[in-house]
């Protein structure tokens, strides 16, 4: 089974970046190197500025091996997400796919997944409550209508603190929320280079979201364009086992699948 497609990429990286053909063109090359046939730029809504959909729809026009799809990655940071909201609201009809994700949990001044600061956030607290909160917020951003698919769904285990509840029962009800909004989860690799070292999300979130015929994405939540389709092969297996046997690729918000061979 080989996949092709990488949905969750960051051109900008960690700054506002303009896109210029200079900085997007490697991530073309990358990506055919690669195998891949088709990338979404999922950069973050505090980086809006740096987009834009003219040099995207240049690049496409040079590259017509590959699909080349405009996105971005909403999340909930409390000093940007409201411009980053209305951002999307704006451009709604240039992008193709837009990320949904959760950050921030009670601070504002620190994402709960920056790696090794962020564990802080869960040093002597109750860990089922952080899950439980953590995954309120990914409802809340489900429910925001400007979302076509969650990010990392299960990112709330990133430093390795695992829940006394069994994640099923935790994850359950967020599921069936995804389920009928009818929005898909992200299959990232990303895990795998974190402190956790698990796929995100992990097996048993993986079952109940197939359960409820829930569509995939396949991404790598790339920084750097050497991490496009990082692991692939290694997904691909995890999906096989796991009976994953479709992903699903966006073209102005729409969903199309696509059977993996
Ligand atoms: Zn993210
Ligand atoms: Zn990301």
């Amino acid at each position: 089974m080989k996949l092709f497609s990488d949905y969750h990429t960051h051109p900008q990286g960690h700054r506002t970046q303009r896109y210029t053909q200079a900085l997007l063109q490697p991530w073309v090359d990358s990506a055919r190197k690669a195998g891949l046939v088709e990338i979404a730029f999922t950069d973050h809504d505090r980086y809006h500025d740096g987009i834009d959909f003219d040099e995207i729809d240049r690049l496409q026009q040079k590259n017509d091996d590959l699909k080349i799809r405009a996105g971005i990655e909403l999340d909930n940071d409390p000093q940007t997400s409201a411009a980053g909201r209305k951002w999307v609201e704006k451009n709604w009809d240039k992008l193709d796919f837009v990320l949904g994700s959760v950050h921030f949990l009670e601070r504002d001044d620190q994402m709960f997944d920056s790696v090794p600061a962020g564990a802080e956030q869960f040093e002597g607290r109750n860990i089922d409550k952080l899950y439980s909160d953590y995954f309120r917020r990914v409802r809340e951003i489900a429910a925001s209508g400007l979302v076509d698919c969650l990010a990392h769904l299960d990112l709330i285990k990133i430093h390795g603190h695992r829940p006394n509840a069994e994640i099923g029962s935790i994850a359950d009800e967020t599921l069936e929320f995804i389920r009928s909004r009818n929005l898909a989860i992200e299959l990232s690799t990303a895990g795998w280079r974190k402190p956790v070292n698990e796929l995100y999300p992990g097996d048993r979130i993986i079952e109940l979201a197939t359960a409820k015929a829930i569509p995939f994405t396949t991404a790598s939540d790339a920084h750097s364009h050497v991490q496009l389709g990082e692991n692939f092969s290694r997904l691909a297996d995890k999906m096989s086992i796991l009976g994953v046997r479709k992903v699903y690729v966006y073209a102005k918000h729409k969903r199309e699948p696509q059977h993996l061979l």
